[in-house]
């Protein structure tokens, strides 16, 4: 009966928060041996060139399986791992993956693509975030110059002169940064000139209503304009169908990603597309015709 009492004892709490909290810990508790365990994986997502269709890049994408909750989105689990600083053991793991992967790639004589990663705002601030991307690089043999750093704006405008700090070294090693989810957050125009910044990623929310709404027409006019002004590569991200693609054309986007090239794919479906093509197998080409 006493045995009983103790266990009301959680009747003090709502049972939504309760269910909450308990979800929220035991995922907590979860991630946190997810590592260890090897309920990681990555898939990579293609980025191609808007005049040639030639593959350019690939970008890493975090995936989480876990044995009874099965595949957790990183909607759900980043945010968490940001939360509670795991994120950083995590990303360090990421970004060895990532590297490791593209020299495998390139020693099966595979297109020599870049490899993206994403970087998250704790590991941004991380003081040994360089730190770990020489030793991803060391350990798989990866030029610098094929790794590419994904940051948001909000994490260079968090602290200004530390931000210039971090992307003036990962630069100087001839590493490539990228701003992802390019205009939703914050910048300001006149520090974007003083970033070493090779890429932006206009943000998936103004492709996706491309090219029917007026005001996202504007919008990703302007971000292309800025960008190739300032001697950047601009890439849509979320492409979907041929519609967006042809609006993108026109209007100058270098490259393009999203569902309508091909969704992050697990790395054997990824080498793939990576394939040089047999130029044997080509038919020869016809003279072209004179007009009649
Ligand atoms: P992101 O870096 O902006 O990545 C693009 C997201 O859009 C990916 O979602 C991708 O699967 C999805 N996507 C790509 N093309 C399309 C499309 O045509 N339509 C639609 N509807 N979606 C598309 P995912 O893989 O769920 O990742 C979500 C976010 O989680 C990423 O956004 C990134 O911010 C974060 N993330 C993923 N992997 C990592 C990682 O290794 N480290 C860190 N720090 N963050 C990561
Ligand atoms: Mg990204
Ligand atoms: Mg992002
Ligand atoms: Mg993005």
């Amino acid at each position: 009966l006493a045995k009983e009492d103790g266990k009301n004892g959680y009747r003090f709490f709502s049972k939504e928060v309760k269910t909450q909290s308990i979800e929220r810990l035991s995922l907590e508790s979860a991630l946190r041996r997810a590592l260890e365990r090897e309920q990681f994986s990555l898939n990579y997502q293609p980025k191609v060139d808007m005049e040639t269709g030639q593959i350019t890049g690939v970008e890493a994408l975090l995936r989480w399986s876990h044995p009874d909750l099965g595949n957790i989105s990183p909607a759900q689990f980043i945010p968490l791992a940001e939360e509670t600083g795991l994120i950083v053991p995590i990303g360090r793991w990421v970004v060895k993956e990532a590297c490791v992967q593209a020299m495998a790639w390139q020693r099966r004589g595979l297109l020599p693509v870049s490899m993206a990663v994403n970087l998250s705002p704790r590991q941004f601030a991380d003081e040994h975030l360089l730190q770990d991307v020489d030793e991803a690089l060391a350990a798989s043999g990866m030029s610098p110059v094929l790794l590419q750093l994904e940051v948001t704006e909000s994490m260079m405008m968090r602290n200004v002169g530390r931000a210039l700090k971090v992307l003036d070294a990962i630069q100087s090693r001839g590493i490539r940064l990228a701003i992802d989810d390019f205009g939703t957050g914050y910048s300001s125009m006149s520090l974007m000139k003083h970033f070493p910044i090779d890429t932006i990623k206009i943000d998936r929310s103004f492709v996706r209503d491309l090219p029917q709404d007026s005001e996202d027409q504007a919008i990703a006019q302007a971000i292309i304009s800025m960008g190739k002004a300032l001697g950047m590569t601009v890439v849509a991200e979320g492409v979907e169908n041929a519609e967006q693609e042809a609006f993108l054309r026109t209007h100058g986007c270098d490259e393009m990603q999203g569902f309508l090239i091909a969704k992050p794919l697990p790395a054997k479906q990824m080498a793939e597309l990576l394939r040089p093509v047999e130029l044997s197998v080509a038919p020869p080409l016809q003279p072209e015709a004179d007009p009649a």
